[in-house]
């Protein structure tokens, strides 16, 4: 293996998967298993699906399609409102999407009958946090129009929080989604079968005193890769938050002068290098390069070992402060990954992805022993992300 590389443990994944599936289906929450993040990754899907999830939901139709033609038969939901130009395929593809424009629903619609199929649509509703959704005042038309259309079938409401405003889902938004659900209901003599109250960062309100009222679907993605609630970014208890790193190898490795020289100005992302003279002034420190930059990861979202400091990235180079232990070129340093930093690396052509399973005899250990010997951590070891192997 060469060059960067995110190992995703499916077993972690599938563990995490697990433990949400099971703690909310004790609440009466059906969980969609988000795979957007890793691209609707195959590999990824299967364990979703093993763990119990409902459905598999993606935001692009593309993701879709390919674990379709990867033979995934299981449900799955576009959780993006469907392009207009892309009805045809979401109808194709998918069994059902989230919708929030008329004129989308009808081009849906028109491609199931073409199709002689029927398309499930949810209703989101705009709570607060203004990214997609239809007013409250304006529900009851669509839903009108909605159940006037041939070929799709009204299967329920939704709502997105806490992604454009970080508006936090609370017993106030989610009440009233409960109330708009009973509304329709009565309004229209139908019955709703799902309420999908929202992401990962519904889990704090989901786990909370709060009554649940009548939400029974999540759409869960980072809390199931990472392990954490994207709120505050808290550690879910029980849940593994090292499922996916980013291992990435040393290019160069010196001691170097700590402060610049020169006349200095923009770096090549932006502002000027401040000269930092408040700490105790070292002659020189460690510096080490690994061979991976903006262009694969965002350096912000890494989480380096113990003793390591990120100093800096560009598009190629990342620049740490190795601390008291200089590693060899060659060596491997291995990073936590946040959502940001996952997403940027898994799109990344240059970063290779590969799974780890703990069937047997499904992967070869690797050949250094070291890295044979690295332990399942405890969630609290865990949580620190990272270690140099
Ligand atoms: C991305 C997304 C999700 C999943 O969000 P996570 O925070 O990763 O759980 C759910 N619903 C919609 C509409 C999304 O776009």
């Amino acid at each position: 293996m060469s060059g960067p590389r995110l190992e995703i443990d499916l077993g972690r994944i599938r563990h995490n998967a697990c433990v949400l599936v099971e703690r909310l289906g004790s609440l009466g929450i059906e969980v969609t298993g988000v795979t957007k993040a890793m691209l609707g990754s195959v590999e990824v899907a299967r364990e979703l699906m093993a763990a119990g999830v409902t459905s598999l939901g993606d935001s692009r139709i593309e993701n879709i399609e390919a674990m379709r033609t990867a033979g995934l038969d299981g449900h799955m939901t576009l959780i993006r409102s469907p392009m207009l130009s892309q009805a045809d395929r979401v109808v194709a593809h998918a069994d059902a999407s989230l919708n929030s424009e008329l004129a989308v629903i009808e081009a849906l619609s028109a491609a199931a009958c073409h199709r002689g199929r029927v398309h499930a649509v949810v209703l989101m509703v705009e709570l607060g946090d203004l990214r997609e959704g239809i007013l409250a005042g304006d529900l009851d038309d669509a839903v009108r129009a909605t159940l006037a259309l041939p070929g799709i079938v009204l299967r329920g409401i939704g709502t997105n929080l806490a992604c454009q405003s970080g508006v936090t889902p609370d017993h106030r938004n989610m009440d009233e989604l409960s109330r708009l659900a009973d509304a329709i209901e009565e309004r229209f003599a139908i019955a709703l079968d799902v309420v999908s109250g929202g992401n990962s960062a519904n889990l704090g309100w989901a786990f909370g005193p709060s009554p649940l009222g009548r939400v029974n679907n999540l759409r869960l993605g980072e809390s199931i890769l990472l392990g954490v609630e994207p709120l505050r970014r808290q550690c879910i208890d029980g849940l593994f938050t090292d499922a996916i790193t980013l291992v990435a190898e040393v290019i160069e490795a010196k001691t170097k002068p700590t402060q610049p020289w020169g006349e200095i100005n923009q770096t090549a992302f932006g502002s000027a290098t401040a000269i930092d003279n408040s700490g105790p002034q070292l002659a020189s420190t460690s510096r080490a390069i690994v061979g991976v930059g903006r262009q694969d990861v965002d350096a912000d979202g890494l989480t380096p070992p113990k003793g390591f400091t990120i100093l800096g990235a560009s598009s190629d180079h990342l620049v740490l402060d190795a601390g008291r232990h200089l590693p060899v070129v060659g060596a491997e340093v291995r990073f936590g990954v946040d959502y940001s930093a996952l997403l940027r690396a898994m799109t990344s052509p240059y970063v290779a992805k590969v799974y780890l399973t703990d069937k047997p005899g499904a992967w070869d250990p690797p050949a250094n022993p070291q890295a044979a010997m690295r332990d399942r951590p405890d969630t609290a070891e865990a949580a620190d992300g990272a270690s140099l192997i």
